[in-house]
C-alpha cells in the first residue's frame, strides 16, 4: 500500500509498505497513514495499481557462488550465498564426485537450485592443487582417536 509519513525524519514523504500487522500498528499509531488507490478505472488508478504491483514483488533470489581458500588450513571450499537477505548459505568441501547430490536449499522460498556444472569444474580444479594443513584441534582429534594405551590396543568402538 501507498503510505505519507505523517512524523520523523521522513515527514510528508510517500513510501509503500506491505499489507502486515506492523504497518496497521504504524497507522493506528498516527505515524503513518495510508494513501488510498484512485477509483477503480479513473485516470490514476492503473498508474497506482502498477506502483503498488511492483513494489510488492521481492527481490530475485540470485545464488552467487565462490571457491575459497582457508587462511588457516588451506582447505579449499565452495561457498554459496542467496541475494535475499535471511536467506541460506551454502557451504562444501568434500570430493567433487560427491557435490552433484547436492542443491542449494533457500529458506526464502525460492526453489532449491543444483550447483551449476561450470563451478562444479572450478571447484574440482581448484581442489587439484589443494594441501590442507590441519588445524591444532584437528590434529588434537587425530591424536586423541589414534591413542594407544598401556593395553597397547585401540579404543574398542561401539
Ligand atoms: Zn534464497
Amino acid at each position: 500500500m501507498k503510505i505519507r509519513f505523517l512524523s520523523g525524519k521522513r515527514q510528508g514523504e510517500i513510501s509503500h509498505a506491505p499489507y502486515s500487522q506492523e504497518t496497521k500498528l504504524m497507522i493506528d499509531a498516527g505515524l503513518i497513514e495510508e494513501i488510498p488507490l484512485p477509483a477503480r478505472g479513473s485516470a490514476g488508478w492503473l498508474k497506482a495499481r502498477m506502483e503498488q504491483e511492483k513494489s510488492a514483488a521481492p527481490t530475485p533470489a540470485h545464488v552467487s557462488w565462490g571457491i575459497h581458500k582457508g587462511t588457516q588450513d588451506n582447505r579449499i571450499t565452495l561457498e554459496g550465498k542467496c541475494s535475499r537477505p535471511n536467506c541460506s548459505i551454502f557451504r562444501f568441501e568434500g570430493k567433487r564426485e560427491f557435490l552433484s547430490r547436492h542443491t542449494f536449499q533457500h529458506c526464502c522460498g525460492a526453489y532449491a537450485e543444483a550447483v551449476p556444472l561450470d563451478v562444479i569444474k572450478k571447484y574440482a580444479e581448484a581442489k587439484k592443487s589443494e594441501e590442507v594443513h590441519y588445524t591444532a584441534d584437528e590434529a588434537a582429534l587425530f591424536r586423541y582417536s589414534s591413542h594407544i594405551g598401556d593395553s597397547n590396543k585401540h579404543r574398542e568402538v561401539k
